[in-house]
């Protein structure tokens, strides 16, 4: 399944304030929201009327619930939220190398698990570099 193409801009102001009255700290993903205010869906597509979501703020703790950013339509009718969610607890275990993917997406989200995700774009970009991975393997991505 593809990655969801739908890009929005954030609101910096409401995400700064949703990142500070999360419990702890405001950490460096304040900064690193400030110098990027587009985000892209992290979903596989999806039902167009269902929410977009792309994850905002780590939290403190890998088990902790993240801060995403969900929003519906374009422009000028979207419609937004930020919630923390906790993860989803999906796994993936293979069996031949015992290891265990973990899904990187929110509880409870649309559409496959992020291991079913492929994104074409972010494929692209880590061509050259993964010419000695060259298994179908899912790859992890690091739950922040
Ligand atoms: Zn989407
Ligand atoms: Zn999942």
């Amino acid at each position: 399944m593809l990655q969801c193409t739908a890009v929005t801009r954030i609101p910096l102001s409401d995400v700064l304030a949703a990142l500070v009255t999360m419990d702890g700290e405001p950490d460096a993903s304040a900064d690193t929201l400030a110098s990027d205010h587009y985000v892209l869906c992290e979903l596989g597509e999806h039902d167009p009327l269902a929410e977009h979501a792309a994850l905002l703020g780590a939290a403190d703790a890998p088990d902790r619930p993240a801060l995403w950013f969900f929003w519906t339509g374009t422009d000028m009718d979207r419609t937004h939220s930020i919630w923390t969610r906790p993860w989803c607890p999906a796994v993936l275990r293979n069996l031949g190398t015992d290891s265990v993917l973990k899904c990187s997406f929110f509880n409870r989200h649309a559409t496959g698990h992020s291991w079913d995700v492929t994104d074409p774009l972010g494929d692209l970009i880590a061509g050259p570099l993964s010419t000695d991975d060259a298994s179908d393997e899912p790859r992890e991505r690091p739950q922040p």
